[in-house]
């Protein structure tokens, strides 16, 4: 059956995931409201926030007021480094649900590997899970290394791998890791923050399919199985950003988009991160 924006992917403990969500980073007050808004009126269903956006209750004041059942929207959000620990991480999360109003998160990542805190941090995702404050938990900016220390240390499988992904960035390593571990690979700057929408390659390929440099990066993140969320405020945007079902790449630009690898991060780097 074919990919639609309804669409999702299995997690454990039976929860679905959509393919496709709305970054909210940099977003906030009422424009953040109304880009939340918008996307849910579209019917997008996946909403990424994090205690770092400073954006919790906007989105979660758009999620409740939206019409939509609680049950069909998937948010996620994040603990952030400061809060990395066993008893931290709780209370960090019980904050969010605060925050947001909700009294369950469909998906609570740990933001950043921090060095000293992340095993505490990923015992206390468990406790959380168990609680059932979280309907599933994953991780962000998990280099191979630390989805290992979390398997040695007997922990549970992340259900998410939430790192940065486009044709500028393969991160093949990583994700051929969750692939075969069974974790879902979400791609946060999936439009390389705008940094290479002209790039001629990618230009050269829109205009071949007749669409905008943005819906071919999302387009070529789906054919890889990636779940895109990418960001935006503007409700064009927001809507173009969602019409990436009704069209395919060919065989040559999803190859020509793959040889753009080059290894550019335009956010966080975590590749030393010990
Ligand atoms: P994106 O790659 O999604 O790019 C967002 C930028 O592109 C904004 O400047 C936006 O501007 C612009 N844009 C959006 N749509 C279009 C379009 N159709 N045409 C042209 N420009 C467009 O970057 P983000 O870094 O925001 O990543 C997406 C989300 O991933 C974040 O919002 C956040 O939720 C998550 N994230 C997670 C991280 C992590 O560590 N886990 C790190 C970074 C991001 P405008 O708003 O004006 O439209």
């Amino acid at each position: 059956m074919a990919v639609t924006l309804a669409s999702t992917v299995p997690l454990p403990g039976g929860v679905s995931m959509p393919v496709l969500g709305l970054g909210t980073a940099g977003a906030s007050g009422r424009a953040c409201v109304a880009a939340v808004t918008e996307a849910l009126r579209i019917g997008v269903r996946l909403i990424d926030t994090a205690s770092l956006y400073g954006n919790e209750r906007e989105v979660g004041l758009a999620v409740r007021e939206s019409g939509v059942p609680r049950d069909d929207v998937f948010v996620t959000t994040k603990v952030a480094s400061k809060d990395q620990g066993v008893r931290a991480t709780v209370d960090a999360c019980e904050a969010s649900l605060r925050r947001l109003g909700l009294s369950v998160v469909d998906l609570y990542l740990i933001h950043w590997p921090s060095r000293r805190r992340r095993l505490d941090a990923w015992k206390a995702m468990e406790r959380l899970l168990g609680l059932g404050k979280v309907r599933s938990i994953g991780v962000s900016n998990y280099m191979v290394r630390h989805l290992d220390e979390i398997r040695e240390a007997g922990g549970a499988t992340p259900a998410v791998n939430q790192i940065e992904l486009s044709p500028f960035l393969r991160q093949a390593d990583v994700v051929d890791a969750c692939v075969s571990r069974g974790i879902a690979v979400e791609a946060y700057s999936p439009l390389t923050r705008g940094r290479r929408l002209d790039d001629p390659t990618v230009r050269r390929i829109a205009a071949a399919c007749g669409r905008s440099p943005a819906q071919v990066l999302l387009r070529w993140s789906l054919r890889h199985g990636f779940i895109p969320i990418p960001k935006s405020e503007r409700p064009e945007r927001i809507r173009e950003n969602a019409a990436v079902f009704d069209f395919d790449l060919s065989p040559d630009g999803m190859g020509a988009l793959d040889g753009l690898d080059a290894d550019a991060h335009f956010d966080w780097d975590p590749t030393d991160v010990p």
